[in-house]
């Protein structure tokens, strides 16, 4: 009964949003995501918008304590595109009308690779007549290079702040200087500063995360007036000193997409005109993870475009889902998902979220 009086509001408190969080009976589940899936229908439509990813480069500058790819990994294959390969994925994602890309990496900070990244989003501009939206996700960098990248033609940004709670934040990265949450937020200010639509996310079922923690997440997304946001299930990856500690004690993985799908509802309900992506992690741990993203609210689709040689080398946690597909593959996997859930691919459009919109204009 209470579930269904809450659904009536137009804007939830945050005590709603605990007690929408606590929930586990499935039929009151059920209700929350049918609401979401309302409110993105009413605000955005019965549509998907696709960034084709490329992951050129596991290269990485940091430790982060849960990631596959983290510098002292010692397993990892490094690997580090040519631009060529990055520019004929590109070419691929434009041909086939996807409207966006993304481009991701491990993090690097050095003139070569802010070199290389200006020029390559540049070339993208060029050879899609500056058709192709540009999200970069290249992690914490200096507001120079920031401005660079945009001055290039790179229009959105993807940092996630990983959990809102900085005394998690200290947990889950070593403690060297080189992870500082400050610095996070003083990244994620910067973007938006420099006229980057900006996205940020978590990660969802971490140690020690509470429910009331992932309800202060989002009220971060509010409080940073984010346009677009990427979470999902935390996942273990074996040679981390997380997936080690916590090997056998992380909540279940049902427990996991619950609470994720439960995440992407809630965010749908609260903050209604912005971007929410159906991340691969949550795939990773139900094969209809992403499915159920989109029913839970979820507008955005990130299919994976890495050319076939470097997809399993790009590891960021245990069992990444179509490490064997190709794009080509996944393509033809997706659009009958998408069919399945009874939305449409916006294909051709970069697909900015209303909100970006209305807040531009009141600029
Ligand atoms: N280096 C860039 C982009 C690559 S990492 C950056 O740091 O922004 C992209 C995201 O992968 C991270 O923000 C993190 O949230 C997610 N990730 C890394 N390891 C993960 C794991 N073990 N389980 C789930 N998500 C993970």
């Amino acid at each position: 009964m209470k579930t269904a009086e809450i659904l009536k509001k137009e804007k939830l408190t945050k005590e709603d949003l605990l007690y929408l969080m606590n929930i586990e009976d499935p039929e009151d589940l059920n209700l929350i995501y049918k609401k979401a899936y309302e409110i993105k229908e009413r605000e955005i439509g019965k549509k998907v918008f696709y960034r084709g990813l490329i992951e050129f480069s596991n290269n990485c500058i940091k430790d982060c304590n849960y990631c596959g790819i983290r510098r002292s990994s010692k397993g990892v294959d490094r690997f580090f595109m040519e631009k060529n390969d990055v520019l004929e994925s590109a070419k691929w994602i434009y041909e086939n009308n996807y409207g966006s890309l993304v481009l991701q990496s491990g993090e690097r900070q050095d003139e070569e690779f802010t070199l290389f990244v200006e020029e390559v989003v540049k070339e993208i501009k060029q050879l899609s007549n500056g058709e192709l939206g540009i999200t970069l996700s290249l992690g914490e960098q200096s507001r120079e290079t920031y401005k660079r990248w945009f001055d290039a033609g790179a229009h959105r940004y993807l940092l996630r702040v990983e959990t809102s709670n900085e005394e998690l934040y200290k947990r889950i990265h070593p403690q060297d200087g080189k992870h500082n949450f400050e610095n996070r937020i003083r990244s994620l200010k910067d973007l938006r500063d420099i006229g980057y639509q900006v996205g940020t996310g978590v990660m969802i079922g971490l140690p020690g995360q509470s429910n009331e923690d992932l309800v202060e997440d989002i009220l971060f997304y509010e409080k940073m007036d984010v346009d677009m946001i990427g979470m999902g299930p935390y996942i273990i990856s074996d040679e981390t000193p997380m997936g080690e500690e916590y090997r056998g004690s992380v909540i279940s993985k049902e427990k996991r997409v619950s609470l994720g799908l439960k995440m992407i509802a809630l965010s749908r309900l609260y903050l209604k005109d912005i971007n929410i992506a159906a991340t691969t992690a949550l795939q990773g741990l139900d094969p209809l993870g992403r499915e159920k993203g989109l029913k839970a609210g979820a507008n955005v689709l990130m299919p994976v475009t890495t050319k076939d040689e470097y997809r399993a080398k790009y590891q960021l946690y245990n069992d990444k889902p179509c490490i064997d597909d190709t794009a080509e593959q996944c393509k033809g996997c997706l659009a009958g998902r998408v069919k399945s859930v009874g939305d449409e691919i916006a294909y051709g459009e970069w697909g900015d979220s209303p909100h970006y919109f209305k807040r531009k204009n009141k600029l």
